[in-house]
């Protein structure tokens, strides 16, 4: 699927942005640019400090969690934060959470609103973004009418907006380029 839309931006003038609130880095790990993501509800490969003494986060790579998995402990040292020495969570955006560093999303929100200003015609591919939280949902309905919301049972959406498609996201995006191929 990440290959699939990875071909699609290819062969778009202004190419593609991703707006993700998975906080997992697959989008990074599957090869689309650092700069060309917004990852709304932040990372995992990112620490900050527990109590926001500051407002920077820093990678995660040099922890290495060695974590019991019976006991679901963490063995060895927590992570803390470079600056006062409390405890070090990860950069991601909690439930109630006033703690969060948000800033390197808002920088990767400007450079997504500056990206778009570019596209004559935008399109939105939305996978499997949920009701519960709406972020993405949201996010996307902003740039109807040209929306194609991919989902196996949250798929409706109003008809101004775009199209929906109650299915997978792998399958839908794979039936998609055969459509395009094939006309
Ligand atoms: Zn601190």
């Amino acid at each position: 699927g990440f290959r699939q839309l990875l071909t699609w931006a290819s062969r778009k003038t202004h190419g593609a942005f991703v707006f993700t609130s998975n906080v997992d880095g697959q989008f990074q790990k599957a090869g689309f640019a650092a700069a060309r993501i917004e990852e709304c509800h932040g990372t995992i490969h990112a620490l900050q400090c527990v109590n926001a003494c500051t407002d920077e986060a820093w990678q995660a790579d040099d922890f290495n969690p060695d974590v019991d998995e019976t006991m679901c402990r963490l063995e060895g040292e927590l992570p803390r934060c470079r600056h006062c020495g409390s405890l070090a969570r990860p950069n991601i955006l909690m439930f109630g959470d006033w703690n969060w560093v948000g800033k390197y999303a808002d920088r990767q929100a400007e450079r997504l609103a500056a990206w778009s200003r570019g596209v004559e015609r935008l399109v939105v591919v939305e996978l499997g973004a949920g009701r519960t939280l709406p972020t993405v949902r949201r996010f996307s309905e902003r740039y109807g009418p040209r929306v194609i919301r991919i989902n196996p049972r949250d798929f409706s959406i109003s008809p101004e907006r775009g199209i929906g498609i109650a299915a997978g996201a792998l399958a839908s995006l794979q039936a998609i380029e055969t459509r395009l191929r094939h006309g």
